[in-house]
């Protein structure tokens, strides 16, 4: 998944904000490391009666500010670095868009697709049985994450609430509509996105139209395809779009509900044969996605994608990150000299994480909203953190990078020394 330490580049990130911000050794020491980091040993009985272990990671990186939050990822490639380094990255998100939660991060060590719907139930249940003690709606709430989906989420919830014998809908969001999920949540993360987007090209270093502006996405999954579909309705064109299984490219435009009808199409659910729903040129290394001729980039996959190989040759002006870390240090430099305004994870895709806590609040109260409230919330919150973070990046003379975690990291330390130490 990654060639390079996720969490050793977190902490780069953390102490470029944190020379900023002239933190004292004290500050630093109580806000920079997780605070937790539990690893578990999952039995789970497969179809064919036999036991596999799979190995489990939960890291609740700050609750100074509330609760952990933070999603649970199923993939071959987690691993404790990772783990730790998404759960920090949760800690200044929440703080950049001012939701009152910490940070946290959960992963299984699977991949999904080699297992069967009732091997993939147990495992979910057997992760939140066994870490059942660190859960709670008012300790650590999870959600989704990479290969992790509603029903998923709802089958934790259940566990979680047989577990305690009783309703627990706060325990965990991105849940399924029918089980208290929120109006708006499934988009939420993309909207978020394309809110950033809109909001970047309208800044007076940018001055571009959204409408016409031309777009390729890596990653076509909730994040890639949603930001899609919503960017295209905005008036922009999607110019080349990828997936795990290949990249395709036309520069007319792709119409999305094609790729969309691809993907529903099919059992493996991927833009496989997408030439065969529309024009489309497929290209002959995936990664060659990101150097695509665009005006906007938006990394939707998986963390260490652009690099200081691949950085040069990247020919868009704005990159919104809707994946988490998917830009290395070294490729942040390389675009920074070039121009290319970067949307940072941490703002440019709290739109789920915002929509989260939302769905948060309608479990704690049992009062539910409709979509259009949802996403006029969703809207507020993100522009006002994408301003903050713009105003922080003037009033420094830093990239938006690190005038969000500057924001953030301001958040937090404050929090950190009113609560002051416990005993
Ligand atoms: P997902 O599993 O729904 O989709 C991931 C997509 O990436 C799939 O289309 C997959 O085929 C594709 N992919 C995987 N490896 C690839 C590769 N090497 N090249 C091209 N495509 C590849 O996951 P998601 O929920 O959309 O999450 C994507 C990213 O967004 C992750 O970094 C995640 O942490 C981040 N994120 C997700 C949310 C959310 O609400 N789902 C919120 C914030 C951040």
């Amino acid at each position: 998944m990654m060639n390079m330490n996720a969490f050793s580049i977190a902490m780069r990130q953390f102490d470029e904000a944190a020379k900023i911000l002239n933190l004292t050794d004290d500050q630093v020491a109580m806000i920079r490391e997780p605070r937790r980091m539990t690893e578990v040993n999952l039995p789970v009985r497969m179809d064919d009666g036999s036991i596999r272990i799979f190995k489990g990671y939960r890291c609740q990186h700050s609750s100074v500010r509330g609760p952990a939050k933070g999603g649970i990822r199923f993939h071959p490639d987690v691993n404790p670095d990772e783990i730790k380094a998404l759960a920090f990255w949760m800690t200044y998100k929440c703080a950049v868009v001012n939701v009152p939660f910490g940070g946290g991060k959960g992963g299984v060590v699977v991949d999904p697709v080699k297992l069967s719907v009732n091997e993939l139930e147990r495992l979910a249940r057997r992760y939140f049985a066994e870490l059942a003690d660190l859960f709670g709606p008012n300790q650590d709430v999870p959600a989704p994450d990479v290969n992790t989906n509603p029903q998923i989420m709802g089958w934790m919830m259940d566990t979680y609430s047989m577990h305690y014998k009783q309703f627990v809908p706060d325990v965990i969001t991105g849940k399924p509509l029918e089980l208290y999920g929120s109006q708006g949540r499934s988009c939420s993360t993309s909207l978020g996105v394309a809110i950033c987007v809109r909001e970047m090209v309208q800044h007076e270093h940018v001055r571009m139209e959204l409408k016409g502006a031309r777009i390729a996405i890596q990653g076509f999954g909730n994040v890639g395809s949603h930001a899609a579909r919503i960017l295209e309705s905005m008036g922009a064109k999607i110019v080349a779009i990828s997936d795990v299984d290949g990249a395709y490219e036309n520069q007319d435009g792709i119409p999305v509900d094609k790729a969309l009808e691809c993907m529903r199409s099919g059992s493996c659910k991927t833009l496989k044969n997408l030439e065969k729903h529309c024009k489309v040129r497929r290209l002959d290394d995936p990664m060659k996605l990101l150097e695509a001729d665009c005006d906007i980039l938006i990394p939707a996959a998986l963390e260490g994608q652009i690099t200081e190989e691949n950085a040069g040759r990247i020919r868009a002006r704005i990159i919104a990150e809707g994946a988490n870390g998917p830009t290395a240090p070294e490729a942040d430099l390389i675009l920074r000299a070039k121009g290319v305004h970067i949307i940072p994870d941490v703002l440019a895709n709290a739109g789920g994480v915002t929509v989260s806590y939302l769905e948060w609040v309608q479990n704690r109260t049992g009062y539910y909203w409709t979509e259009e409230q949802v996403n006029k919330d969703l809207e507020r919150i993100m522009v006002h953190a994408f301003n903050d973070v713009m105003t922080t990046a003037k009033q420094y003379k830093v990239a938006l990078r690190t005038a969000a975690f500057i924001v953030g990291i301001t958040r937090v330390v404050k929090a950190a020394e009113m609560r002051g130490l416990y005993a």
